[in-house]
Order: structure tokens, then sequence, then C-alpha cells
């Protein structure tokens, strides 16, 4: 459905998350962002419905035991967030009606996160804690030291990306982080595009104090945090270049989960984002 067709649709400043009911006047009791929302992407809306399928379905209908009548949340992952009224509910499919939109500018720059693959269930939280704190994607990272992407099939990639489309409902986020496949180091820059500025967490770097925020005030900042055995002195010299900066995160050695979500929390807080 194009942004044209929604109904009464309210456009939001960059970055502004407001509240639901207030902005669209319907008299819900849900009128802070931080109702709980679900997710459905745009294709899973035409002609002003949504057809939400599972896990989502499943959730609505049989643990929350939503009814037609009842007013939710959805998010399409792209900057939309419609008050929906449920006609059909069973698990495995659930349907509404939209009943108002609320549309937001992706905050600039976009904050992405680059891990050294670790293992599958502490990348789990990694996911889940960047996705929370505002990444936009993670990128598992090939490193020397890390584990290779022989151990990560496919369902662990998709478990990845349902995860992060919890994250976002959780924290009442509006855009779906990305989770990429798993690329080596030199091909990171090709992934993150142009105009990209890179920050490499390691501990001989500077303080995060003194990081030249304009050489990060770019369309795209990715945190970049190396694997458990940390990045090889040529992988960290590769990421600098061209436009790349070293950041220390403090004396404490972390695990590379808690620098990622660190360093995200940190950038987002000096970004504004
Ligand atoms: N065994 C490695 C530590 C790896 S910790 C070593 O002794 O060097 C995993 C990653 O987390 C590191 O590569 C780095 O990117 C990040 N990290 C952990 N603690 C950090 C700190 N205090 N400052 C900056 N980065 C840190």
């Amino acid at each position: 459905m194009s942004a044209a067709a929604l109904p009464r649709s309210v456009r939001l400043g960059e970055g502004v998350q407001p509240g639901c009911g207030t902005a669209l006047g319907v008299g819900m009791e849900s009128s802070s962002r931080f109702v709980e929302s679900f997710y459905a992407p745009p294709e899973a809306f035409d002609a002003g419905r949504v057809v939400i399928g599972d896990p989502e379905a499943r959730h609505i209908a049989a643990v929350l035991r939503r009814k037609p009548g009842d007013f939710l949340h959805v998010v399409d992952g792209e900057g939309a967030r419609h008050l929906v009224e449920l006609i059909d509910c069973v698990p495995g499919r659930v349907t509404g009606e939209v009943r108002g939109t609320e549309r937001v500018e992706a905050p600039v720059p976009e904050l992405w996160v680059a891990a050294g693959l670790i293992r599958a269930t502490r990348m789990d939280t990694l996911v889940e804690r960047c996705a929370e704190l505002g990444a936009r994607a993670v990128v598992p990272l090939l490193t020397s030291r890390s584990l290779s992407a022989n151990g990560i099939s496919a369902a662990r990639l998709d478990r990845w990306r349902r995860i992060a489309a919890g994250a976002m409902t959780q924290s009442a986020r509006l855009f779906l982080p990305r989770v990429h496949d798993p690329v080596g180091v030199r091909f990171l820059a090709g992934v993150a595009g142009g105009d990209v500025a890179f920050v490499v967490a390691d501990p001989s770097g500077a303080s995060l104090a003194e990081i030249r925020l304009d050489g990060v005030k770019r369309r795209r900042v990715v945190a970049c945090v190396g694997p458990e055995g940390g990045f090889t002195p040529e992988e960290i010299l590769r990421l600098l270049t061209p436009s790349g900066q070293l950041v220390s995160l403090g004396w404490a050695r972390l695990r590379t989960e808690t620098a990622a979500a660190a360093l995200v929390d940190r950038l987002a807080f000096l970004l504004k984002i």
C-alpha cells in the first residue's frame, strides 16, 4: 500500500517517534508509544488491510488472546506505525483494518554494527542488544580469529532476523534492523556502500570523548567490534582505511557482544540518533 493510500497519514520529523492515539485522535487507551507493537512487512498491507502471519499471529491470537474489535499497533519496519483494528483473529492468520498511520523519517546517520563472528548463542545476544539500542544493520564478520561461517546455518540467520524484528517491536522502534550474511573483513566496505565512517573498537584506541564527530557525520556509521580473539593488526588497518577511527571503550576487556552494545549505544548518543 502506498503512503498516499494510507488513511489519515501523519508526517513526523526525523527520529521522532511520538505516541499514536493522540496524533490520530481515535480515542485509544494505547496513547503511549510503549504499547506492545507487532511487525508485518510492507507487503502484508493492502487496500487498508493487513494480514499478519506467524509467529506474530500466533502470539496475538493464542498467547495474548486478542479478539476482533481489539486495537493494536503494527509496524512495517520501514518507518510506519499503523493503528489496526482486528477483524479476524486465529493462530496462523490475523487480519485487521488500518485505522490510522504515523510515519517517521529514518534517523541519519544510519548506525550499523559489524562484529567478528562469535558463538551462535552469543551472537543471538549481540543481535538483540544492538537492535534494541538502534543499530539498523548487523554484519557478522569473518576474521582471522573468528569462527568460520561453516557453522552458521540458514536457520540461524533466520533466527537472527527474527530476533532483530522482535527487538525492533520490543524497543518501539520503527525500522527493521537488517542482518546480513557473514562477510570477510575485506568485503565489509563493499557491503556498507559509499559515504561511510568506520569506528573500530580496540583497547588501544582513543577515548570516545575524543572522537572527531565531523569524521563520522556520514550517511552511515559502522561500529566494528572484533571476535573473542580480537582483530589482527592487518584487519584493524584495513578497517581504518580510508575513513576509520580507533576507539577505546575503557580499560575493561569486554566480550564481543558487550562491546558491540556499548559502542552502538555510545555512538547513538554522540550522533543524537
Ligand atoms: N582477546 C582479545 C579481546 C577481544 S574482546 C584481546 O585480548 O585483545 C572482543 C572485541 O571487543 C575486541 O576485539 C574489541 O573490538 C572489543 N573490545 C573489548 N573490550 C574493549 C575495550 N575496552 N575497548 C575497545 N574495544 C573493546
